[in-house]
């Protein structure tokens, strides 16, 4: 797929879009034709951060634009759009003042567009000429595209066979190995907790898996939460609290975001991806509250609430992914409205039980500006899971601390000496944000496919 929003061979005709710090602008305009300084004068132009003045030719097109930044921001440009005809531009860049791959980006993901069901196609947007040294750009785009457009795809179209489906079609782009586990043989293959929450739909829960790279390489382990609509089960989730619950594969979509990005960019690891993908519906055989499931490692589990699924259905593919040993054990899930509660709906919460990992983590994400937070797997917290009747119940009862009794419920699963983060995450723009339209959205991805590259590629 090319990106219509940029164009990669030069053009005379493209309009000049020149970068100026705040700071340099008036060592700028001193060496600025007379034509200009005269414009800024007569405009009475400040230069301040986001501040641009458009230029004309003498026929009275828009030939240039000059616009002043401040903070190196990302999705600065995908704000100065809105401001500009949709014409063709080209950045110029003469203090080398930006960091130009990722304003490409924020400029590329400004212009994405889900209009799956619109009858009225894409709106215009201005077309930018991207630089063959930053073709890069386009691989993560396509990324984002995904998990984007997955999450944004109502659950009727994007349920668990269809998580599945688009986990093939990846799988085929890039010769992955493809394959899953459905319905009653789950229980078979040891992931009760997946086949329990999600028995209650007329469409089969199941376990996805992918598997790319070679052997020898380190083995890298994705997990994502895939509730193709989150109904809460029986604990019936209020009208407003459902609405958005088709986004409850957001973690999924994040995890295959990122598959792909590490597939297309060929970093040298070996990617083991498992989504288990599941509706929590209701039915006469919906699991209930005190109803208690035996795990995949003989835990058992008191289902103190039904809406409480995202963890039972992780629990079993941490425990056997973790038994894999690998190098890293990366989960994505929309898991708890807490997690919200705590960082917001712009930043993704994550827990990692492995020092160096977590600041890697940190440090990555402060390159890519894609915002992460670190909370704690506090395990005097690990009481609040504490049961009657069997080793574990799955959510507190208490309303505190809601994330991290969800992280160390999750922890219970991992192998000990694995190293493992947990992203707890949105996965939905709530308001339109520049470069980040209301619907589906990548978080942490960017961070953590950062992380792997600086660690794994040599
Ligand atoms: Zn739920």
């Amino acid at each position: 797929m090319a990106f219509s929003c940029f164009y990669k061979s030069k053009k005379n005709t493209a309009i000049q879009l020149t970068i100026i710090p705040v700071k340099k602008f008036k060592t700028w305009l001193e060496t600025a034709s007379t034509e200009i300084q005269n414009r800024v004068q007569s405009e009475l132009f400040h230069a301040a951060s986001g501040q641009f003045l458009k230029l004309s030719d003498k026929e009275g097109n828009l030939s240039q634009v000059i616009w002043c930044v401040e903070a190196d921001d990302m999705w600065a440009l995908a704000t100065l759009c809105d401001h500009l005809p949709a014409l063709e531009y080209k950045i110029e860049d003469p203090f080398e003042c930006i960091d130009s791959e990722l304003y490409y980006l924020g400029f590329g993901l400004g212009a994405y567009q889900f209009h799956s069901y619109k009858s009225q196609k894409t709106k215009k947007h201005m077309k930018l000429f991207l630089p063959s040294e930053y073709a890069q750009v386009e691989k993560t785009l396509r990324a984002v595209y995904l998990t984007r457009d997955m999450i944004n795809t109502p659950a009727e179209d994007m349920g668990p066979a269809d998580i599945a489906h688009q986990a093939q079609k990846l799988a085929q782009t890039f010769s992955a190995k493809f394959s899953e586990i459905v319905g009653k043989d789950l229980i078979k293959a040891g992931y009760p907790g997946i086949y329990t929450v999600g028995r209650a739909s007329t469409r089969a829960p199941r376990l996805i898996q992918l598997s790319w790279g070679k052997e020898e390489h380190p083995h890298v382990v994705l997990i994502g939460k895939g509730v193709a609509f989150d109904t809460g089960g029986l604990d019936i989730k209020a009208a407003s609290g459902m609405r958005l619950m088709h986004k409850d594969m957001g973690g999924a979509a994040n995890t295959l975001g990122l598959a792909r990005l590490i597939m297309d960019k060929e970093l040298p690891i070996r990617l083991t991806m498992m989504i288990p993908a599941v509706d929590n519906a209701i039915s006469g055989d919906a699991y209930r509250p005190s109803d208690i499931i035996t795990m995949g490692n003989g835990t058992t589990v008191e289902v103190s609430n039904t809406d409480a699924e995202g963890r039972l259905i992780l629990a079993d593919v941490l425990h056997h992914s973790s038994h894999l040993n690998p190098d890293m054990m990366l989960d994505f899930a929309t898991l708890t409205g807490a997690a919200r509660v705590a960082v917001g709906t712009e930043m993704a919460a994550f827990f990692c039980n492995d020092k160096k990992l977590t600041k890697h983590l940190n440090e990555a994400a402060d390159k890519t500006q894609d915002p992460i937070w670190q909370m704690p797997l506090f395990p005097q917290y690990k009481k609040l899971l504490n049961s009657h009747v069997a080793d574990l119940k799955n959510a507190a009862t208490v309303p505190y601390a809601g994330s991290i009794s969800a992280a160390l419920f999750l922890e219970h699963f991992v192998k000990k000496g694995t190293s493992w983060a947990h992203f707890d995450l949105m996965g939905w723009n709530v308001s339109n944000l520049p470069g980040r339209a209301i619907g589906g959205e990548a978080m942490g991805i960017r961070a953590a496919y950062q992380m792997l590259e600086e660690k794994y590629k040599h």
